[in-house]
C-alpha cells in the first residue's frame, strides 16, 4: 500500500471502449474529484466470456493507445499498461496506489457488465460506470408500457425525441497526475500483425487516435454529409464517413458527432436525417446487445435455431477470401482482406449470401468480420448479422434474398468498385462485369478472362442456392408460401 497522504491518493481513470479526452465523462469526473489521476488501460483477453480482440482490432488498438498516450502526456498524464485479467489488475493497481476510487466508461459487452458487478464486490473502493459509448442510457429508453423497444423505427423515434446531450468539453492545460507505477511496453503486447503482415498499407489509409477521428470528422461533414442521402449506398467512392473505427474504439464520441453534423448541416436536410438514423442504428444494436446478451451466439428469434445450416469449409474459405466467383461479393471480400473495413451495402451482400446462397450459418461470417474488420464492434457486428440473417429484433424478412448480381448493377453501375478489388475483371464490359458467366467466349477472350482460371466460376448457382435457402427458411416456419418467393432488390 502507498502511504500517501490522504489528499495525494488519486483515483483511477479507466479507459475501455473510449480511448479519447474530449466528451470523456469518466476523465471528467476523475478531474472534478480534485485528486491526482492515473490512467490506466488493462489488455484483458482473459475474463470469462470475453470476445478477445481480433486481428485488425489490434492493429487499430496498438495505434490508438499510442495516441492517447501522448494525448494524456502533453497534460502531463502517464497512460499506465497493464495485461491479464482484469479483476487482478484492478486489484492490484488499486494496492499499489491507494487509490480511492475508479472511475471508467462503460460498455454494453456482457463480459464487461459481468466483470465490473464482479470489480464492485472485490474492490473495497467505489467503481464509477460513466457512459461513454452511447447516446442514452439504453437502460432508460422504454415504451409507453416500460418494455424495450424490439424494433427500429419506434426506438429511433424516441432517440430523436429525447436528443443527445451535448459533449463534455476536452481538458485544457496540466492536470493533476499520480505518481506512476510500473506500466507494461505496448510493443510487447504484440498487437500488429506478424506472419502474414496483412496490415500493410492501412497506415497510409486510417489514422487511429482522437486526432485522426476528428479529422475524419471535419472531413465528412465538409465533402460527404450534403450528398450522403444520395450517395451513402455507392460502394465506389469515398461517400459515407469512415468514422466506424473511431466510433468503436471511442476516439470521438457519438454526441460529438450527432452535434457537430447538427451545426453542419441544414437541420431539415436529408443528409443530417440520415446520416442520423445511422447513427441510431449503432446505437440500437448496443441497445439490443444490452437488452440481449446472447446476441452475438444465439438467434433473437428462438426458432432459427432449427436452421439446417450446411457445413462447407471449401465454400466458407472461398468466401473468406474472396474467390466466389460472383464479383460484388469477391470485391467486399477483397476490399474488406486489404483495407480493414467494407462499405455498408457491400457487408449487407456478402453476408446475405453467406447466410442464404451457401446456408451457412451467421456466426461464421460474424466471426471471420470479428477477425478483420477495424471497426469490429460486438454490438454492431451481431446485430447486423442476425438482421441479415432474418433471425434478429427488427423485422427483415427471412425471406430477402439478396441478387448480388442485381445489387452489383444497381449500386455499382460503372463498375467502379469491381474493377478496383477484381483487377482480372476489369476489361469486362460494365453489361458483364456483374456476372461475366453470362458474357460470350469472344467478350471474355478479348477482356482476357477465363472463368475457373483467371477468375473462378461462381461456386454456388444463385438460382438453385436462392431456392435452397427459401426451402431451408420455410421449413423452420413451417409453411412455403408464394410470399416467400420474393426478391430483395431494394
Ligand atoms: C453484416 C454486417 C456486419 C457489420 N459489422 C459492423 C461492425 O462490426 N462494426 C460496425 O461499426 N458496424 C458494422 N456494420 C454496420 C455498418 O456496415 C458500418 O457501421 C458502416 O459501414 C461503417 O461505415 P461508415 O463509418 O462510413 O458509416 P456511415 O454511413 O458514415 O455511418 C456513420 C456511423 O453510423 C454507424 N452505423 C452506420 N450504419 C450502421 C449499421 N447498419 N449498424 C450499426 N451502426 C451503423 C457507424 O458507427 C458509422 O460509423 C455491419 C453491417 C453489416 C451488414
Amino acid at each position: 500500500m502507498n502511504l500517501a497522504a490522504e489528499t495525494d491518493r488519486p483515483v483511477i481513470l479507466w479507459f475501455r471502449h473510449d480511448l479519447r479526452l474530449a466528451d470523456q465523462a469518466a476523465l471528467s469526473a476523475a478531474i472534478a474529484s480534485g485528486r491526482p489521476i492515473l490512467a490506466l488501460y488493462v489488455l484483458d483477453d482473459v475474463s470469462p466470456g470475453t470476445w478477445r480482440a481480433g486481428g485488425a482490432s489490434r492493429w487499430w488498438l496498438h495505434h490508438s493507445l499510442l495516441r492517447l498516450g501522448t494525448r494524456l502526456a502533453r497534460h502531463g498524464l502517464t497512460l499506465v499498461l497493464r495485461r491479464g485479467d482484469a479483476r487482478a489488475v484492478l486489484t492490484s493497481v488499486v494496492r499499489e496506489t491507494g487509490a480511492v476510487a475508479i472511475h471508467a466508461g462503460g460498455g454494453v459487452e456482457p463480459w464487461l457488465r459481468a466483470l465490473d458487478r464482479d470489480l464492485s464486490a472485490i474492490l473495497d473502493i467505489p467503481l464509477h460506470r460513466h457512459r461513454t459509448t452511447t447516446l442514452f442510457n439504453p437502460a432508460r429508453i422504454l415504451t409507453a408500457s416500460g418494455t424495450p423497444y424490439g424494433v427500429y423505427t419506434p426506438f429511433a423515434r424516441a432517440c430523436f425525441a429525447a436528443m443527445p446531450a451535448p459533449p463534455l468539453p476536452a481538458p485544457e492545460g496540466r492536470l493533476r497526475g499520480a505518481v506512476p507505477i510500473v506500466s507494461d511496453r505496448l510493443g510487447d503486447w504484440a498487437l500488429l500483425p506478424q506472419r502474414p503482415n496483412w496490415s500493410a498499407g492501412w497506415e497510409r489509409q486510417w489514422h487511429p487516435g482522437e486526432d485522426g477521428a476528428a479529422a475524419a470528422m471535419a472531413r465528412f461533414l465538409a465533402e460527404g454529409l450534403g450528398e450522403y442521402a444520395a450517395r451513402r449506398d455507392l460502394p465506389g467512392g469515398a461517400f459515407t464517413s469512415r468514422l466506424s473505427p473511431h466510433l468503436h474504439f471511442g476516439e470521438i464520441s457519438a454526441a460529438t458527432l450527432w452535434h457537430a453534423a447538427g451545426a453542419a448541416a441544414d437541420e431539415a436536410g436529408q443528409g443530417l436525417l440520415t446520416f442520423r438514423r445511422e447513427v441510431l442504428w449503432r446505437e440500437f444494436s448496443h441497445y439490443l446487445l444490452y437488452h440481449h446478451q446472447s446476441l452475438p451466439e444465439a438467434p433473437l428469434i428462438a426458432r432459427f435455431s432449427a436452421m439446417p445450416w450446411r457445413q462447407d469449409a471449401a465454400g466458407l474459405a472461398a468466401w473468406q477470401r474472396g474467390r466466389t466467383g460472383v464479383p460484388i461479393v469477391d470485391a467486399g471480400m477483397r476490399e474488406l482482406w486489404t483495407t480493414g473495413w467494407m462499405h455498408n451495402r457491400v457487408r449487407m451482400i456478402v453476408a446475405s449470401f453467406l447466410v442464404k446462397h451457401l446456408l451457412l450459418p451467421w456466426q461464421e461470417g460474424e466471426g471471420w468480420f470479428w477477425d478483420t474488420l477495424l471497426d469490429a464492434d460486438l454490438a454492431a457486428n451481431a446485430a447486423s448479422w442476425q438482421w441479415v440473417a432474418g433471425s434478429g429484433a427488427d423485422a427483415a424478412p427471412y425471406f430477402r434474398v439478396f441478387n448480388p448480381v442485381l445489387q452489383g448493377r444497381k449500386f455499382d453501375a460503372d463498375g467502379a468498385y469491381v474493377r478496383r478489388f477484381v483487377p482480372e475483371l476489369a476489361g469486362l464490359p460494365d453489361a458483364y462485369l456483374h456476372a461475366p458467366w453470362e458474357a460470350p467466349a469472344a467478350i471474355l477472350a478479348s477482356a482476357g478472362v477465363r472463368l475457373g482460371v483467371t477468375y473462378p466460376a461462381p461456386i454456388v448457382d444463385l438460382a438453385e442456392g436462392r431456392a435452397r435457402a427459401l426451402a431451408a427458411f420455410a421449413a423452420i416456419r413451417g409453411e412455403a408460401g408464394e410470399h416467400a418467393l420474393q426478391e430483395a432488390d431494394a
